[in-house]
């Protein structure tokens, strides 16, 4: 096993991977930057090492300046986190040329799963149903023209190299299509470098749904089922849970057999997450593949009992899975809500500044994964996530009714946050009733 680990990202996952290697016996050493200096959670670590100014180039995504890092505090290994370069295959290689593991796949299997179009390609092969669209990338707009067409509208105008929901545009029409195809290169140029864009059939009011899987280097590669993240904004996630609410036991069973075969197929290790849209009808296709441990991983964690941090690293040091796909079981029902700095009223307008009071939930079943507390100013560098809540519940009723005590509990001023909005959705009959899709929040919640 590792005897030091450095962590190359901040905040609440920063924290989330002290805290796992802490109970392991293993030291750690984490990178921060300028605008991070003083933030509490670097005193939890072993070492804490400055690599540079606020600006994400100049630090947690400045690989020279982290492999650096890495060979001053002497470890053996990198984790990454999510985000900043947990998906960046060059970084991998170069850590795994430095003699350096890092934690997560295969440059390889990384390459493979990360472009949505190779990745679509690859779900062909393992027969993973995937959205009817474009076979590969987007040249001009006839093609697209010609597609939709054929496809059929609404149609979706995605990034090749896309994230957090950018460089996405729904088209209802050829006028709409033709004026989303420019923006939406556009943005993909100016968010990843990379303007190739695809389309696919627009999946009305589908649900997305997550299945969490893992592989080790000895063949072994398991599910820890779904998770449902439906309650999005702006293609962005903001509440998660486990069970979905909207699955047969049957479609459940298929859809997470589907991930494994998929990850098998692309020669993946370490954890990952296969993402799909379901539609009405229960029909599920690929969305696509995130070769990372992600923000939501403690709903999974909730409901299996299994720490995917722990398991992460026990996979990069060469051990094989600590469990057997018949050994995971989904028990109870776990929420988890997005704590965001945002203003909800003022159309979520980040909030930085500092935290003067600070009241956080507790008791049975809740836990709070966050790095902020009253005196911590938020740096306006980052994104604006500056805590998770989850709640586990013996049922799916049991766990919303604390979730609300948990949020209602929950006290953090002056800044603004989306607890508010929270609060809303834990009332929201549709939500009760497990009836959401991914444009939910915005069609019923916050349209004027
Ligand atoms: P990103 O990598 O930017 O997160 P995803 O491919 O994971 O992009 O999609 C994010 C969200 O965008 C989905 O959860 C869903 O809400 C919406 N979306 C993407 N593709 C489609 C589609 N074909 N039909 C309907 N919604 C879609």
């Amino acid at each position: 096993m590792f005897t030091k680990i450095l962590i190359a990202n901040r905040g609440e996952i920063a924290l989330r991977i002290i805290r796992a290697c802490r109970e392991m016996g293993i030291q750690t050493a984490v990178v921060y930057s300028t605008a991070d200096r003083d933030a509490a959670y670097l005193t939890f670590a072993d070492q804490a090492i400055c690599i540079g100014e606020a600006s994400p180039a100049e630090s947690y995504l400045n690989i020279p300046r982290i492999i650096s890092a890495a060979e001053v505090a002497d470890v053996q290994a990198i984790h990454p986190g999510y985000g900043f370069l947990a998906e960046n295959a060059h970084f991998a290689e170069v850590c795994r040329s430095c003699k350096i593991e890092f934690i997560g796949p295969p440059a390889s299997a990384m390459a493979a799963v990360g472009d949505k179009v190779e990745c679509k390609r690859l779900a062909k092969r393992a027969k993973v149903p995937t959205v009817p669209g474009s076979e590969g990338a987007i040249d001009d707009e006839k093609m697209a023209l010609k597609l939709a067409e054929q496809i059929g509208y609404p149609i979706i105008i995605k990034a090749a190299a896309g994230g957090g929901g950018r460089g996405m545009r729904v088209a209802h029409n050829d006028v709409s299509l033709r004026a989303g195809l420019k923006s939406a290169q556009l943005e993909a140029e100016n968010a990843f470098k990379n303007s190739t864009v695809y389309i696919e059939k627009y999946v009305e009011q589908g649900r997305h749904v997550e299945v969490q899987i893992i592989a080790d280097s000895h063949g072994n590669a398991v599910h820890l089922w779904e998770r449902d993240c439906s309650l999005q904004r702006r293609h962005q996630k903001l509440v998660e849970e486990s069970p979905s609410p909207a699955l047969s036991p049957q479609v459940r069973e298929e859809l997470c057999t589907a991930a494994v075969r998929l990850i098998k197929a692309a020669g993946y290790q370490n954890a990952g997450t296969v993402e799909f849209l379901v539609d009405q009808n229960q029909k599920y296709y690929l969305l696509e593949v995130n070769a990372r441990i992600q923000v939501e991983h403690p709903v999974t964690e909730t409901v299996t009992g299994i720490d995917l941090i722990k398991e992460q690293i026990r996979i990069a040091a060469g051990l094989p899975l600590s469990f057997k796909q018949k050994d995971i079981k989904q028990i109870g029902h776990a929420i988890e809500c997005r704590i965001n700095a945002e203003d909800p009223a003022r159309n979520f307008a980040p909030q930085p500044g500092t935290i003067q009071e600070l009241r956080v939930p507790g008791g049975p079943g809740v836990r709070l994964d966050s790095h902020v507390y009253a005196g911590y100013r938020i740096p306006p560098n980052y994104d604006s996530m500056i805590g998770k809540l989850i709640v586990h519940g013996a049922t799916r009723t049991e766990a919303i009714a604390r979730m609300k005590r948990a949020l209602s509990e929950f006290h953090i001023s002056p800044i603004r946050t989306t607890i508010p909005l929270h609060l809303q959705i834990m009332d929201n009959q549709n939500f009760l009733a497990g009836k959401v899709d991914t444009g939910f929040i915005e069609r019923v919640l916050l349209a004027k």
